[in-house]
């Protein structure tokens, strides 16, 4: 179903937290004719999403009242918890729906669920992959993670958020760890690319003289992200185009850059320290994937 495509009218949802995210998620709830009630901690975030049609709750409890389902999008665990644990939004919650779509780790989500059952709540965790503007796009990228019956009965209203909705299995931690070791990627990848504006700029080069050759790097990563999964998956790392003593060169050069221009190295010298210890454990010879090993070997 698109995000446009009106749901059945007797669908409706309440939304707890009216952040950038929560607004948008709301936003393509209404959108798609789904009858929403928002709340959020900070009265007044709700006024624009009223002026478009949702109920605006006087409280949590009374948010949590008005729908089987309640998606849950606050800034993490710390906050759901200070608004889900509050007596009267626990029991207003029972025999409810709850999918909490705020970011955290996988031992809170596995922690939220153990609460959940104890106290008859239905519960499914989420995570969101892309930013707030692809929300009721088909752009948005959600994962889920719960029991599957539960996720294909409330399915038809949150495809109304639009984009790809992917349930990684019943274990309640799981959208949590895909959403970890994705923002993994992401921040590593956005840091260095940080770094690589500060060196260019140090040497001359504007950032958007730049941007075209690292839009290059970019393009060139999905393809090696599937033949690393494929040496990781398999345990075979032995180099067929890049080994870890060639790797370690140009780390170290620019480390060199960088610090000769005053700039903080650290990121760079930790992935070459990574490096150079498993050359020094005789795996000079293998390919980066190496490291993913390496990394995970428990001493
Ligand atoms: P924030 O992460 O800044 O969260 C803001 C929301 O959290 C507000 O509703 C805020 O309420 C609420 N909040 C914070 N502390 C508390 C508390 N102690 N008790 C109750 N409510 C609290 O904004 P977003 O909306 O952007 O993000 C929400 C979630 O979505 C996060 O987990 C984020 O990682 C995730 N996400 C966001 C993306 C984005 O593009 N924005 C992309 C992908 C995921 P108040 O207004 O009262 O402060």
């Amino acid at each position: 179903m698109s995000a446009h495509t009106p749901t059945t009218p007797q669908s409706a949802v309440t939304v707890i937290g009216l952040g950038p995210m929560g607004r948008a998620l709301a936003g393509a709830f209404l959108e798609a004719g789904v009858a929403t009630t928002v709340w959020n901690r900070t009265p007044g975030r709700d006024r624009e999403l009223v002026a478009r049609g949702a109920v605006g709750a006087g409280s949590a409890d009374e948010a949590v009242a008005a729908s089987q389902l309640i998606v849950v999008c606050v800034v993490n665990y710390d906050a759901a918890d200070s608004v889900l644990r509050r007596p009267e939004v626990t029991a207003a919650l029972k025999g409810r729906t709850v999918v909490n779509l705020s970011a955290d780790v996988p031992d809170r989500s596995r922690e939220a669920a153990a609460w959940a059952a104890e106290h008859g709540i239905h519960y499914l965790d989420g995570a969101i992959m892309t930013p707030a503007p692809t929300i009721g796009t088909p752009d948005a990228v959600f994962l889920h993670s719960g029991p599957l019956e539960l996720y294909r009965e409330h399915k038809p209203v949150l495809d109304a958020l639009g984009g790809s909705h992917s349930h990684l299995g019943e274990d309640i931690g799981r959208a949590a760890a895909y959403d970890i070791a994705l923002l993994d990627i992401w921040w590593t990848a956005m840091t260095g690319y940080m770094h690589a504006l500060a060196i260019a700029r140090a040497e001359g080069i504007s950032a958007q003289e730049l941007a075209p050759f690292a839009k290059g790097i970019g393009a060139i990563l999905p393809p090696a992200f599937d033949e690393a999964a494929v040496e990781v998956d398999n345990g075979t790392y032995t180099a067929k185009i890049n080994p870890l003593t060639s790797a370690a060169s140009t780390m170290t050069h620019i480390v060199h850059t960088s610090e000769a221009h005053g700039i903080d190295a650290s990121v760079m010298r930790a992935a070459e320290g990574l490096t150079r210890r498993a050359i020094g454990l005789g795996h000079g010879g293998d390919e980066l994937s190496r490291l993913a090993e390496l990394l995970g070997r428990r001493a």
